[in-house]
Order: structure tokens, then C-alpha cells, then sequence
């Protein structure tokens, strides 16, 4: 349907990616309608590190790392997990996300992942110009710590990927680490400081405040779920869902990790898993970083928000529908103690999320074809990150029929 000769595009799923895009689109001055089954912002967009991370460019699935999985899966103390009982169905995936295990394939994400993130604190200071989100955000340095310089070095190969694309860390050793982290034990002992970063003080606040502004501007939000689609003549026609059928011209799914089943009932397969993972935020903290640190042997982030001290990050395989494993939230407990043993609280809040990681770790951003369907979603660990310029993308191809970036490299039809 379109009202005069607009378009009427209904965005799907109300986390940083589709508030982003739905932003972008009204202020290119088309009619959008945002639509989540939950209030906006309470999806993965909710939980994360808030983390701005720019230098954040290399995936998950490293060179050389497939015969040390054993040994990760056996060490207690390493942040990996996999629910055993969900592997016969995660393992046609695996099998696939490890196939890019290699110099080549990690080189040719790396620059995908550049293009998404690299400008993320401009992105977002352009998005939320205006509104009251910009409150939220923070501009900071990211720091990564290890307990140790062979520490550091073996994470040389990531280190040397993001030194190439410019992000090159100053190094801080000695005593000059207590004074940039005051109240750390000795478990930590090597810096590793990035500048012209940032992050979020309350995501889920962040990404609600964005919605607010689109709908004060005059966009109109359903609270409804999707549950179906309709196409005419191949193109996009019509949404069903709890609620009803809207009718429409175009349709973007952000539906983060649920729009693998999304895109299902539209006709594609995408091979798209959830990496879970977990955060504490401890309330009240008697101290805190200032700014977010990554415990590097942890692999998770402590980042100081406005609601707290938030601890996230982890990475277990085990789908949508177990419960929280007791496992991971142990072993943040025990790395934050042993980083901060002083560390006191009133309460604390516990969240399992789910980061939607396609197998190359790649998102898809585009159009399906020529069927006016569009996709942004499958931003793993960087989608607070990369979500406002994903948004603003496709709100450019949307409207404007405009190409941002070369977005070859994240075509939804890539895998079929
Ligand atoms: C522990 C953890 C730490 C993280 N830390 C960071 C970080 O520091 N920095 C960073 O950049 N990223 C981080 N991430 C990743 C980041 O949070 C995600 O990539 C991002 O939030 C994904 O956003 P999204 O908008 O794609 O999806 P979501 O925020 O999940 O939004 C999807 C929306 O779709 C809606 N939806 C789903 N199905 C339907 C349906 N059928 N009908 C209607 N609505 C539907 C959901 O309700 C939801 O609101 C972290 C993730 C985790 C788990």
C-alpha cells in the first residue's frame, strides 16, 4: 500500500538495528511503522557491554584455534561453553563458523567488520543528535587487560590485524596500571589502551530513548508479533501478526537473532546461531574502571554504567530455549574478584542474552533479491556497535537508493 506516493515500510524488531534504521528512514522523511513484540530495546540490545567498539574487527573464529578447542572446552576457567545436549543440533553450524578458522577468512571479515564499526562513535553521535539519548553516550578509551605480557602476546595475531587497520593500542605496564585502574589486583599487569572510543551508560535505556524520539516525531510503534508474511508478483506485501495484517511496501527485518526464523517464512535459510551470552551488573559498586576494560582471560567486558558495573560478555553455544547455565556466571564472579577482590555491592542482576552470529560473522545487510525485503540483522558481538550505521545504510537504500559503503561482502542471498 503506499499513501500517495510513499512508500509504507514496516521495520521489524525494536533493538539498536531496527530503531536505527527506522530513525534514519523518517528523517529521509518516509512513512515507517517499528514494530517488536516487547517494548523496544529489550532484546540483546538490552543486556550488552555497552561497549563502542571500534577496533573491534576480528571474529571469533581465529587461525590455529580449532585443535585448542579441546583443551578450552576442558579448562573450567576458560570463558567457552557448549550446552552438550543441544550439539547434534548446533553442529552443522559449527562445522560451518569453523571453516573460517584461517588467515584468509579472518582477513577478509576483518575488513567486512571494519566498514561496520570503525566510525561506530560518529555513527552514534549522528543518530542520537538531539534526542534525549544522547545523554547515554560516552566518549572513552577501551582498555584490554591481561595479567601478563606473554598474555598480550598471544594475542598477537588479533593485535597485529587491528594495529593494520589503525588501531594501535599504547602499551602500560607497572605501576602505571594501578594508577589508570586503582583497586585492580595483581592478576592484572598489562594494559593494552585504545583511544577515540566510547559506550552506552544504560543500553536499554538508550535504544527506548531513540524510539521515543521516532515516535515523538511522528513514526508510529506496534507492539505486536511478527508471525507471517505475504508476497505479490515475488515482492513484499503484507505482514501477519497477533495483531493483525498491516499491509506494505517494503519491509526491513532487525529482529536480531529471531529473524533466522523471520526469514524462514520469507524463503531464505540463513546459517545463523546464538552465541549466548551473560552479564552481571553489580549495583552500588564501591569502585569501578573509568572507562569499559575487557579481562582479557575472562573474555569479558566491566564497563561502568550509569545503572552500575556491568560485567558482560562470555560465549557459550547452546540455542534459544535453555535456560541460563550456571557456568558462566560463576566464572565472571571469580574473574571480578580476583580483578577487584576490594569490590562491594548492594545487589546485583543476572541476564542471559543472545548475540545473533551469522557463520562467517558477517551481518546481512540488504535487499532479498528485488522482493523489497531488506535485512539488518546478524551483528554478533558488535551490533550496539555497528547497529546506527547498519540502520543508516539501509535507510539510504530505502530511501534514497543510495549506497553507503560496498555492501556486497553482507548480501542476505550470500549463503544461497
Ligand atoms: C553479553 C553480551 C555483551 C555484548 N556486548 C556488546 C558490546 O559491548 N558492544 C556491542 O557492540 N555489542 C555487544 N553485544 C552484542 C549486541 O548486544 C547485539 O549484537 C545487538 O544488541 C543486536 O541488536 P539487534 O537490534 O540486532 O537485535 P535485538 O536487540 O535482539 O532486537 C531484536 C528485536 O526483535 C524483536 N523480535 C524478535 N522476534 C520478533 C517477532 N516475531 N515479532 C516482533 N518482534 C520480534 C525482539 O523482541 C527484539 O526487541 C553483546 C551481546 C551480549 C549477549
Amino acid at each position: 500500500m503506499t499513501i500517495g506516493n510513499k512508500k509504507q515500510i514496516i521495520v521489524v524488531g525494536a533493538g539498536i538495528a531496527g530503531v536505527s534504521t527506522a530513525l534514519w528512514l523518517q528523517r529521509f522523511g518516509e512513512n515507517v511503522t517499528l514494530m517488536d513484540r516487547s517494548e523496544p530495546g529489550e532484546g540483546t540490545s538490552f543486556g550488552n557491554a555497552g561497549v563502542l567498539a571500534a577496533c573491534s574487527i576480528t571474529p571469533v573464529t581465529a587461525p590455529k584455534m580449532i585443535p585448542k578447542i579441546p583443551g578450552y572446552l576442558l579448562n573450567p576457567d576458560f570463558p567457552l561453553y557448549v550446552i552438550w545436549q543441544k550439539l547434534p543440533f548446533l553442529a552443522p553450524f559449527l562445522v560451518r563458523y569453523l571453516l573460517n578458522a584461517n588467515d584468509d577468512d579472518t582477513r577478509r571479515i576483518s575488513r567486512g567488520l571494519t566498514e561496520i564499526v570503525a566510525d561506530s562513535v560518529v555513527q552514534h553521535r549522528d543518530l542520537a543528535h538531539g534526542t534525549k539519548a544522547e545523554q547515554w553516550l560516552q566518549d572513552s578509551k577501551y582498555i584490554f587487560a591481561y595479567e601478563s605480557r606473554k598474555a598480550f602476546e598471544n594475542d598477537g595475531y588479533v593485535w597485529s590485524i587491528r594495529t593494520e587497520a589503525g588501531f594501535e593500542p599504547q602499551i602500560v605496564e607497572g605501576q602505571e596500571v594501578r594508577e589508570i585502574l586503582p583497586g585492580t589486583s595483581n592478576s592484572i599487569n598489562l594494559l593494552a589502551v585504545m583511544d577515540s572510543h566510547g559506550f552506552v551508560l544504560n543500553p536499554g535505556q538508550y535504544v527506548k530513548d531513540l524510539a521515543t524520539t521516532f515516535r515523538e516525531q511522528g513514526g508510529t510503534f506496534i507492539k505486536a508479533r511478527v508471525k507471517d508474511f505475504s508476497k505479490v508478483d515475488g515482492k513484499i506485501n503484507s505482514v501477519e501478526t497477533d495483531q493483525g495484517s498491516f499491509d506494505c511496501t517494503d519491509l526491513v527485518i532487525t529482529a536480531g537473532i529471531w529473524s533466522r526464523d523471520l526469514m524462514k517464512k520469507l524463503g531464505l535459510t540463513v546459517p545463523m546461531e546464538s552465541e549466548r551470552g551473560y552479564h552481571i551488573l553489580f549495583r552500588s559498586p564501591s569502585i569501578v574502571p573509568p572507562c569499559p576494560v575487557m579481562v582479557a582471560s575472562g573474555k569479558f567486558v566491566m564497563t561502568p554504567m550509569a545503572i552500575g558495573l556491568r560485567c558482560a560478555g562470555i560465549l557459550e553455544f547452546g540455542g534459544l530455549t535453555a535456560p541460563p547455565s550456571k557456568k558462566p556466571l560463576e566464572i565472571i564472579k571469580r574473574h571480578v574478584r580476583n580483578t577487584y577482590p576490594d569490590l562491594e555491592w548492594e545487589d546485583t542482576e543476572e541476564w542471559l542474552g543472545h548475540r545473533p552470529a551469522p557463520c562467517d560473522s558477517l551481518p546481512f545487510i540488504g535487499e532479498v533479491g528485488e522482493s523489497r525485503i531488506y535485512t539488518g540483522f546478524g551483528h554478533h558481538h558488535i551490533g550496539l556497535t555497528g547497529g546506527p550505521k547498519t540502520g543508516r545504510i539501509l535507510a539510504e537504500l530505502i530511501a534514497n537508493d543510495q549506497y553507503m559503503i560496498d555492501i556486497s561482502p553482507y548480501f542476505p542471498r550470500r549463503f544461497s
